[in-house]
């Protein structure tokens, strides 16, 4: 089979010809029809995750299914499949109280390694994370919900969204926009996206935002509090994760709110408050982090998005074939015209 080969850190991918990954009684070997470039594949790329090279990366696929290990149960050859690349230990603390988003051996397919990603025409994944992929939904956008809208769609969750909340999103890229999207799939509720590009702001508009803020033009606080009798909003995801933007989250989240943050900094973060009784003390604000998802939201994420609750139809800002890769991965890197999501296909 066809791979995109990694052989050396900072380098580009090679494609080579390699034989197919051999099935275990438990996998699933999908021909890969789709499959999406990640941020996480530029942290592998970079270093910035533990990795045994050389590496196929990839870890947001869809497909047919090629072939089932023996005690393979619910798949069969020529299945539509899209795969969760998310690998829980079922034996941590965690795990064992249901809690498997935070499994201490928590690893993702393709970027942690040890394990082979989707960067090629096959792609094997134990059978519990594999999911029928019904026909309403093409296999490109199939690719958007295994890893950007299911970790969004996670925090969103956790959000605990009413009918006739105000949602407020920091943040209009692959985490922000499908938290936008999870939030807009709950009845009644109102989104005001904030980004300080205006291409993310537009798109976040035509995709059901009731207000936009650019906060390089305005104060989004001021507005927010403005738009809501004063209240401030009753959920806030902050997906950028900068000093300023975690701050003005806290800012902007009115009494008994919900506030989640998803942001991934690096660096140092500090809140400062310049009234803590006012801004937060009194509000009594539940505040909570969420990074990645649980395998029970797929399958209520596949129905949301097969019956359009969840519309992934802007989410795919960019195909490519498969031979392209390289140019794929240097147009995420360089975040060139803040693309949603680019998506690798195979013939
Ligand atoms: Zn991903
Ligand atoms: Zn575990």
């Amino acid at each position: 089979m066809k791979a995109a080969i990694l052989k050396k850190l900072g380098t580009l991918l090679t494609i080579e010809e390699i034989p197919k990954p051999q099935v275990g009684e438990n996998d699933v070997l999908m021909k890969v029809k789709a499959a999406g470039i990640c941020i996480a594949d530029m942290y592998t790329l970079r270093g910035e995750r533990p990795i045994k090279l050389p590496h196929i990366l990839g870890h947001e696929a869809s497909g047919v299914v090629a072939e089932v290990g023996s005690k393979v149960k619910k798949f069969k050859t020529g299945d539509r499949i899209l795969g969760n690349a998310i690998i829980t230990c079922n034996e941590c603390y965690y795990c064992k109280n249901d809690l498997e988003q935070v499994c201490n051996k928590h690893t993702i397919v393709g970027t942690d390694g040890g394990t082979q990603g989707a960067f090629a025409e096959y792609y094997k994944l134990p059978e519990g994370n594999v999911y029928h992929l019904p026909e309403e939904i093409p296999f490109d956008q199939a690719t958007v919900i295994t890893s950007p809208l299911a970790s969004a769609y996670h925090g969103v969750r956790i959000a605990d969204i009413h009918r006739g909340d105000t949602v407020v999103v920091y943040g209009g890229g692959a985490i922000g926009y499908h938290a936008m999207l999870g939030a807009l799939s709950y009845d009644s509720v109102r989104v005001f996206m904030i980004d300080t590009v205006d291409k993310k702001l537009e798109l976040a508009r035509k995709a059901g935002a009731a207000e936009v803020m650019n906060p390089s033009r305005e104060d989004p606080v001021k507005r927010i509090l403005g738009l809501t009798e004063g209240r401030g909003a009753d959920v806030v995801i902050e997906a950028v994760g900068l000093n300023q933007t975690i701050n003005q989250a806290i800012l902007s989240v009115g009494k008994a709110g919900r506030l989640v943050f998803m942001g991934a900094p690096f660096g140092k973060i500090s809140f400062e408050f310049e009234n803590y009784r006012q801004s937060f003390l009194f509000k009594e604000i539940k505040m909570t982090s969420s990074i990645t998802n649980r395998k029970d939201e797929m399958p209520q994420l596949i129905e949301l998005v097969r019956t359009k609750k969840i519309d992934l139809s802007r989410s795919v800002s960019l195909k490519l074939p498969f031979e392209k890769i390289n140019e794929g991965l240097e147009i995420v890197k360089n975040d060139v015209g803040n693309l949603i999501r680019v998506v690798l296909e195979f013939d």
